[in-house]
């Protein structure tokens, strides 16, 4: 018994250690975007800007304090729904049976390719059809990105909201700890207090996009990135990272935790 303790006790360390170096590697990966060659008006943007400030914009601060709440409950990173591509998604199903109302769109790879302002093809379909379900108030892209502390003066979410046709939560603090400037976006837009579980969170990351709902009471949805081609590099390795060893290993932790 106390041998099963402890190995408990060690995977719950290992998954949080692996979580800790992830965030940090991705915060790393986060000062080089200026570095990548423009492709799109949000990348020039990025570049003009001159980059990110390591200490005040690039490190998840929100995320790397929610390690101890992860530490505790592992399956904060494990998504409610897991499906390949947004088309795979039924959002008239998470209206009638899941009691959503609100839907939030990561950007980056779930709704456009990284630092593009474009909508990618396999979701317009989707997105127009999340708008007529819900409503074009109640749909909304978060994104650490566009409407994010690096966005110096909100020029990318207003450039994004003009392209994508979808409103870009303004917050200061990134995902996942930015719960009252979501809520406080949906109480103007649909003149109403939005509680959190009525809200569906759709992203391709695990410790931004699913942790934060998972973290608040939301309904999480992790969708299969839409192209790597165009990603930095290190955010590649960290996605796979993500999906092969953290996934799996917090899976199987749960399965013997709960057996
Ligand atoms: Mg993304």
């Amino acid at each position: 018994m106390l041998l099963l303790l402890r190995v408990r006790v060690r995977v719950r360390v290992a998954i949080t250690t692996i979580i800790l170096v992830l965030l940090l590697i991705t915060s790393t990966a986060s000062t080089t975007h200026a570095t990548m060659p423009p492709r799109t008006p949000l990348s020039s943007l990025s570049s003009r800007r001159g980059g990110y400030s390591f200490f005040s914009q690039s490190i998840n601060v929100p995320a790397l304090s929610k390690l101890g709440r992860v530490f505790r409950d592992p399956s904060l990173v494990v998504p409610r729904y897991n499906v390949k591509r947004l088309k795979d998604l039924d959002f008239s199903v998470a209206k009638s049976m899941g009691g959503v109302t609100c839907v939030i769109f990561d950007k980056d790879n779930t709704l456009t390719k990284t630092y593009s302002d474009e909508l990618h093809e396999e979701v317009v379909d989707q997105v127009q059809e999340a708008k007529r379900i819900f409503g074009p108030e109640a749909v909304a892209i978060l994104s650490n990105s566009v409407g994010s502390s690096d966005d110096k003066g909100y020029a990318g979410a207003a450039l994004c909201e003009s392209h994508l046709g979808l409103a870009v939560i303004r917050h200061e603090v990134k995902k996942p700890g930015c719960l009252t400037e979501v809520q406080q976006h949906f109480a103007r837009a649909t003149a109403r207090i939005v509680a959190a579980n009525e809200i569906l969170v759709v992203g391709d990351r695990l410790l931004t996009d699913v942790l934060f709902a998972n973290l608040n009471g939301m309904q999480s949805v992790l969708v299969a990135p839409l192209c790597t081609r165009t990603d930095h590099p290190v955010a590649v390795i960290i996605r796979f990272l993500e999906r092969r060893l953290l996934l799996p290993l917090v899976q199987t932790w749960l399965a013997l935790w709960r057996r």
